[in-house]
């Protein structure tokens, strides 16, 4: 049906979540008809992304530069704490924009079931980061699922000598759901009700 590039574009295109082999397909073909619009901005784009993109040493967020654009924004308030389990979190609650403090990106949750301990997770540079004393409150926004809620305990646990304000977000973050899956209306809602652990 297509060449050998072309199929690998398909296959490549089909690991992306949210797209099967079918519309992997289609995908492919719109790009192939609209090159000059869409394929070869996107070709760059991604080379551009591709090549300087990684995670912030200071906080773990995805981004193009070294401190990321969060934490070398000096307009942010750097007394305020917010810890999340991944990058779609972190973005889930920049698009409430309810948020005007730092982050910390623990890169996945406890997991006893898949084998995943505290130091697999970026833990120790939270501990880290609050001991440098700046930091007057630690938002705890992991999902309400159990691994999250686990994790929110460890970190409690491993904080509670350091004297910081800890709190957890509270109403409207249904038990079992996901931050990434909120509206931004309550995910708002739940950030401003949170509540001291
Ligand atoms: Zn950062």
């Amino acid at each position: 049906m297509a060449g050998p590039e072309i199929e690998r574009l398909i296959q490549l295109m089909a690991r992306l979540p949210g797209l099967g082999p079918r519309s992997a397909r289609r995908a492919v073909l719109h790009l192939l008809k609209k090159k000059d619009a869409l394929l070869l901005p996107l070709a760059a784009s991604l080379r551009e992304v591709g090549e300087s993109i990684h995670a912030c040493s200071t906080c773990g967020n995805l981004d193009t530069g070294n401190p990321c654009a969060i934490c070398a924004d000096p307009r942010r308030d750097e007394t305020l704490l917010c810890v999340v389990e991944g990058v779609a979190d972190l973005w889930a609650l920049e698009r409430s924009g309810m948020f005007r403090g730092r982050y910390h990106v623990l890169g996945g949750t406890l997991s006893a079931l898949d084998g995943i301990g505290p130091g697999d997770l970026n833990v120790d540079s939270l501990i880290g980061r609050v001991a440098q004393g700046r930091i007057r409150e630690v938002i705890i926004a992991t999902n309400a699922t159990v691994e999250g809620q686990t994790t929110a305990h460890y970190i409690t646990d491993r904080l509670q000598s350091s004297g910081v304000t800890i709190t957890r977000l509270a109403h409207g973050v249904p038990v079992g759901g996901e931050l990434d899956y909120l509206d931004d209306g309550t995910l708002g809602a739940a950030l401003k009700a949170r509540r001291p652990l």
